[in-house]
């Protein structure tokens, strides 16, 4: 069994090198919002397939208006239209026009759309047999939309990895797609771990407390794109842990449980996870939450959280987090970091890297980035963690910082691969 507190840096590298991303499965185009496409997603067609109007107006050819001015306007006959769906199948000849709409295919022979806002009509409705007068030249090319304009047949119009935003999705529609691959999410079973838990719907008595750990960490499953299921609440009685432990093994991808985790007399789950499996850490130089215990819990991956519950969701965020993301096959995995000015002195004793909750935000008046911790770091205490925006990192072997000095801080309210 390790023994030694690891650096989380060391940790997450442990971790993640266990982990795989998932196979491959295909999701309805709109289900692939936030993923990357685990293959490229290329185009059967030129996009757009043929050069269409910008603009409803007139499609002209400009070599016709090259003398169009206001005293001297120039009439062309209008010989044909074209809207939605219908499609003009002659040639636009010298003296004619053909009225179009957005969208519509630029008919043979016209080189240029004129918007219909700047024509006069007369003689009838403005399609056939009507006459359209234009007062200045038109540009060739105008109002155009050139085929090809956003990819070529054959090519590729999703790179893989590439998360796709709404727009990617209607891109891959486009293209003639049906499905998008990704990788499918994974399951991940989350246990609470503790005889003094109760569910959250049930009213403690005494000495118990309400499971906060599940519903906080499926949630934090869920927004990291997993798909979470409750194995419910164990006591600490090693038969009901190893039950629930293997039960959830045998079916997820990825096991995590919160309290049990500190080397009190009714802890066995690292023990446990040794015994059938592997241990490959289980304590970590980080505040909140150093008993942290991961393993391969008989093939599974297994991760121990501590039950306070500040602690629990620190653990997620910085270990399952980016093993969940890796398993989707996201590329990027860490956060976006800011510098900003601390607004006070921060107090650090030990050698633990600490993780402390903070909002940061930008002074109004200055314009400068300023970030306070929470009133306390309590590991227990869940409304601090629901408010911060982000966690005030400060390392190991630093000295903790004074009020006026730049810090580093990591957004958790905001997704790893964005710009800041
Ligand atoms: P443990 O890791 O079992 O030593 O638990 C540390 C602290 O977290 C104790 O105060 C537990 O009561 C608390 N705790 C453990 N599990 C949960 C849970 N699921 N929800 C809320 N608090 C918990
Ligand atoms: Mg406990």
């Amino acid at each position: 069994m390790a023994e030694k507190m690891l650096p989380i840096k060391e940790a997450q590298e442990i971790l993640l090198d266990r982990i795989d991303p998932l196979p491959v499965v295909e999701v309805p185009l709109w289900q692939a919002v936030g993923l990357p496409a685990a293959r490229p997603v290329t185009t059967d067609i030129d996009l757009s397939p043929f050069a269409n109007s910008a603009m409803d107006g007139y499609a002209v050819r400009t070599a016709d208006l090259a003398a169009a001015s206001p005293e001297a306007p120039v009439a062309l006959d209008v010989v044909g239209h074209e809207a939605a769906g219908h499609v003009f199948e002659g040639q636009v000849g010298a003296g004619e026009a053909v009225r179009i709409m957005t969208g519509a295919p630029v008919p043979e022979g016209a080189d240029a759309v004129v918007k219909y806002e700047v024509v006069t009509v007369t003689g009838g409705d403005g399609n056939e047999g009507s006459q359209a007068s234009f007062t200045a030249p038109a540009k060739p090319g105008e109002n155009i939309r050139e085929a090809g304009l956003e990819a070529r047949a054959g090519g590729v119009v999703i790179e893989e990895g590439e998360v796709l935003t709404p727009a990617g999705c209607g891109l891959a529609a486009s293209a003639g797609a049906t499905a998008v691959p990704v990788h499918r999410a994974p399951r991940i079973g989350i246990i609470s771990l503790g005889t003094e838990l109760v569910a959250p719907g049930e009213r403690p008595g005494r000495g118990q407390i309400r499971d906060s750990n599940s519903s906080a960490l499926m949630a934090a499953a869920a927004a990291a794109g997993a798909e979470p299921e409750f194995y419910g609440i164990a006591p600490d009685d090693r038969d009901a842990i190893e039950a629930v432990i293997r039960r959830a093994a045998s079916s997820c991808d990825m096991v995590v449980t919160s309290g049990g985790a500190s080397a009190g007399d009714y802890d066995y789950v690292t023990a446990l996870v040794a015994r059938e499996g592997e241990v490959l850490f289980d304590r970590i130089a980080m505040k909140p939450g150093k008993a942290i215990t991961f393993g391969i819990f008989d093939g599974t991956p297994f991760l121990g959280l501590s039950g306070n519950p500040a602690a629990a969701v620190v653990g997620f965020e910085l270990l399952a987090r980016p093993a969940i993301r890796k398993m989707r096959g996201h590329r990027a995995d860490a956060r976006p970091r800011q510098v900003a000015r601390l607004t006070h002195d921060v107090r650090k004793r030990g050698s633990r890297r600490l993780f402390n909750r903070a909002r940061v935000e930008r002074d109004p008046r200055s314009g400068v980035l300023e970030v306070t911790e929470m009133r306390s770091q309590n590991s227990a205490l869940l409304s601090t963690m629901q408010r911060a925006n982000c966690l005030l990192e400060i390392a190991e072997d630093a000295a903790g910082p004074v009020a006026g000095e730049m810090v580093d801080v990591v957004r958790i309210d905001i997704e790893e691969g964005t710009e800041l």
